[in-house]
């Protein structure tokens, strides 16, 4: 590991200026970045320690929602109360990420801000790989595509989002509150994580400068008919190969909005749009349930060793939306 230097804040306005140097890496639980620093994918100038800041609160908001904190731990958020009654999907994702030990560190904020578990990514033997050196090439595309995307990527880069957090949160219409020197500013869960494109370097479209203080959870109709499920290659501490949160309002005979969305395919939480509209207006059904998790795989782009994720994406969409939903 390079040497650093190390500090720690206590004031928001504090983080925002160390947050401004390039060369400066926030420390939260740190389970993302010690590994990357120990394996020289990052090599920052400066830690800061931002475990000081006052964001480590769940809070009830007035319209019926709820703030996380960007410092509460995986956790406490999985386990509060608030959370399991009112976003009981988002608790079963938490809870399906890494190891007790892990959620007892991450936070919410580092969860959005971790980086893809690409194995070519994490080991500089491989000097091809534009996410960890722009212009290099991608190793991947080439090399073992067992876990890598089938939906978005692009010629330089075929990584997946690693965060069962993030799908949970974007089925659920979450915020991200950002603050710095301009003030605070709002971005969709769903619009926080960036397709690679030709800039694969960038995982997220937080802007230099910007700190994440909250995820701001609206109101649900969902919380009586959601599931997240998650396949994966043993039944703890791994990384989804496919993941879905299925999230239904299904008051009535009808199911009057859904929410689908896929983790472990694409360099972000993946909509399937078009499998939603498939079940709205419906009776839930084998019919519709089996339209939909058809309809799921428009667009899908496997690559040489990961075609099975394809049949994977219809059979776990079927499953998410019988086990969310009450089948008519
Ligand atoms: Fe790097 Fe992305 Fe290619 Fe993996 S898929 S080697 S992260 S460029």
């Amino acid at each position: 590991m390079r040497a650093f230097t190390f500090m720690r804040v206590d004031r928001i306005d504090d983080a925002i200026i160390a947050v401004t140097d390039p060369g400066t890496k926030l420390l939260a639980g740190g389970t993302n970045l010690l590994d990357l620093m120990k394996g020289y994918v990052e090599q920052p100038e400066r830690i800061v320690d931002i475990n000081g800041l006052p964001l480590a609160q769940v809070l009830e908001l007035p319209d019926g929602g709820v703030r996380l904190g960007a410092l509460v731990r995986n956790s406490d958020a999985a386990n509060h109360p608030l959370i399991r009654q009112r976003y009981p999907l988002l608790s079963q994702a938490l809870l399906a990420g890494a190891s007790p030990q892990l959620r007892n560190m991450a936070s919410i904020g580092g969860n959005l801000m971790q980086r893809t578990r690409c194995y070519y990514f994490y080991d500089t033997a491989f000097p091809a790989c534009n996410k960890r050196a722009p212009g290099t090439g991608c190793a991947a595309r080439e090399g073992f595509s067992r876990i890598h995307a089938i939906f978005g990527a692009s010629e330089q880069c075929v990584a997946t989002h690693p965060s069962d957090m993030a799908v949970a949160l974007t089925a659920l219409d979450a915020v991200v509150e950002v603050r710095s020197h301009d003030g605070v500013r709002h971005i969709p869960v769903g619009k926080f994580h960036r397709l690679p494109g030709t800039t694969p370097a960038r995982d997220t479209n937080l802007e230099p400068g910007e700190l994440i203080t909250a995820v701001d959870l609206p109101p649900s109709p969902f919380a009586g008919n959601s599931h997240y499920l998650k396949v994966r290659d043993r039944a703890s501490y791994a990384f989804a190969l496919v993941s879905v949160a299925a999230a239904l309002d299904q008051r009535g005979g009808a199911v009057r909005d859904a929410r689908i969305i896929l983790g472990g395919v694409a360099h972000k939480p993946w909509r399937l749009g078009n499998a939603e509209r498939e079940i709205v207006g419906r009776r839930l059904d084998e019919t519709s349930i089996s339209a939909a998790a058809q309809a799921s795989l428009e667009g899908a782009q496997p690559l040489r060793d990961n075609a099975f994720k394809v049949e994977l994406t219809r059979r776990a969409v079927a499953q998410a939306l019988r086990n969310a939903g009450k089948l008519a």
